[in-house]
Order: C-alpha cells, then structure tokens, then sequence
C-alpha cells in the first residue's frame, strides 16, 4: 500500500479528519478530507464530529482547532511548523500594549498564539476582516494585531484609523516588485492577484486582492485569463485543479535565485511521512492550558457568529 492509501484506511479506523490549509505540498492535499483558508479551517473544526483532527498545516491553525475541540485529539504533523507573522506578536509586549488601551476594541488575525487570542475581544481571517472592523462602532478605536500590511489596508478599505501592531509574514513581505514589474512585462494583460498580508506597493499592483479563498473564486471566474499570483506558492495546486484552462504564475521573491516562486518554510515542513506517522502514534498532539483556552475561545466564536 503506498502512503495515501494508509493515511486513508488510518483515519477511517480512527475517525479522524485532515484539514489542510492551501499552503500545504499537492501530495497532503490530496489526502486531506477539507482543504481552506483559515476561516473555512476554524469552521470545519468547529462543526467536526470525527474522534481526531490531524491539522496539515501550521501551529496556530492546530492550537484554533484544539481551542475549539478541547476533548478531542488534536494531532500537527511536524510541531516545529510554526509561523513568522504569530511569531511576531509575543504575549508579554502585547498585553503591555492592550492595557495601555482600555478603551480600544482588539481584533486579532488568525494567525496568532493562543495566548495573543486570550487577550483579543475579535478574531478574523483575512476573509472577513474588513466585515469583522465594520461591526465595531464607528466611535470605538481599534487596535489590530499582528500583521500591519492587513492592517493598512483594511485602514484603507474601512477609512478607520486603527492602532496597527508591527508584526509580518516573511513570505507575503519577501516579493520582489522588480521581479513582478518584469513578469507583468513579459505577460501583457495577465492580472495580479495579491493575498493582503503582502506589502502595499504590491497591493497597488494588484486586480484583485483577497484570502486565498477569494483569490480562487476569481480564478474560477475568470477562467480564460493568466494570472500572477502574490501568495504562497501552494495556492496554485488547488487552484489549477479548480480551473485548469488557467495560466498561474507566481509572484518570485527578492531573494529567490533558485526556484520561481515563494514558499512557507515552515507550512513545508509536514510531509506524508510524517502526517502518516503522526497519525498512527497520535503524536504529536497539542494542548492549550484551560485558562488560555477558557478566554481565547470567547474571540473566535465572535468571529465564527460574525461570519455566518
Ligand atoms: S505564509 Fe506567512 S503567515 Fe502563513 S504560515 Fe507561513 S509565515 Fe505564517
């Protein structure tokens, strides 16, 4: 039996559910029972009755799941899989921060520890930040954590002034606007789309800028055209696969000479092996203390009832 066809007969044995984000190598996502965004991850996490969830991605998108599923076993394929932009935003700096503010609403990207959500009043997910910022009144002041160029340009789309915290994606921040001025030039008429935690002088460039959902329901409409796509590299599987008449090139990065693209170290760092091994010894499992998680669910179901 090749590996696909264990993790399968696997996690019908267990009762267990693979989520996978986009970002995730072809071979996972083939495997994985759901494969999303960050909203529609938190959501499929949300409603699962499987015994365990075998979360093919990185560590706050587990933790989320684990926040919301505290019975059930919450398994990350590779527990180093971690993230710049959560990393960005450390508990201790951030609480100064918050209670510096008593008066500020805090909306609070996904992509976060669990501790940074227990002190947040609303997650979002780049799908529904912009909705998530409209719902606060227009008097209260906001503070928005942790990535800054989701953050500007929800300012822009919103016209509401927030208190921007300064964190960022090594990957989203690392393209390349001479690289991408020159791939334009060479495919006249092809249309930029851009995930929003990417720089504003990329953003500028861009057709269309939106979650890596809403980036694949653009392709899907406009299915004859190409396409320079300013996100992880691992979107184009899942959206070739969605309209394969498309043209996708990605966006390189600054410092990429060797490969024509821009890639999450840290989403590759799970690979079948290891969701197969993680699976069979259920390890490594996360946990989340009872206090944190008592407190960091209360912003996630806000978000998930916000975008109903
Ligand atoms: S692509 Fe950026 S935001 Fe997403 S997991 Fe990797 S480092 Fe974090």
């Amino acid at each position: 039996m090749d590996l696909h066809q264990k993790i399968t007969e696997l996690k019908k044995q267990k009762n267990a559910v693979i989520l996978a984000h986009y970002y995730q190598v072809p071979e996972i996502q083939e495997v994985a029972d759901y494969v999303g965004d960050s909203l529609g991850l938190s959501q499929k996490a949300a409603e699962t009755d499987a015994d365990m969830i075998v979360f093919a991605g990185v560590h706050f998108m587990a933790e989320t799941a684990k926040i919301l599923n505290p019975d059930k076993k919450v398994l990350l394929p590779d527990l180093m899989a971690g993230c710049s932009l959560a990393d960005s935003c450390p508990p201790d700096a951030f609480r100064t921060l918050v209670e510096a503010h008593p008066d500020h609403v805090v909306i609070t990207y996904v992509n976060c520890s669990a501790e940074v959500k227990a002190l947040s009043d609303i997650i979002c997910t780049s799908s529904n930040a912009e909705k998530i910022v409209n719902s606060v009144p227009k008097e209260v002041p906001i503070i928005f954590a942790p990535d800054k160029n989701l953050g500007k340009y929800i300012q822009k789309k919103t016209g509401r002034k927030m208190l921007l915290w300064d964190g960022a994606c090594i990957v989203h921040e690392a393209f390349s606007m001479d690289k991408l001025l020159k791939l334009y030039k060479e495919h006249p008429g092809s249309k930029i789309i851009a995930h929003p935690e990417s720089e504003s002088h990329i953003l500028e460039t861009a057709t269309y800028i939106g979650s890596t959902a809403g980036m694949i329901d653009y392709v899907k409409k406009h299915p004859a055209e190409k396409f320079i796509v300013a996100t992880e590299a691992g979107i184009l599987h899942k959206m070739q696969q969605e309209v394969p008449q498309a043209v996708l090139i990605p966006t390189p990065a600054e410092e990429d000479n060797t490969c024509a693209c821009s890639e999450c170290a840290f989403m590759k760092m799970n690979t079948l092996q290891k969701l197969y091994d993680c699976l069979l010894h259920e390890t490594p499992q996360i946990e989340v203390s009872e206090e944190i998680r008592k407190k960091a669910i209360l912003p996630i179901e806000r978000m998930l009832e916000l975008s109903k």
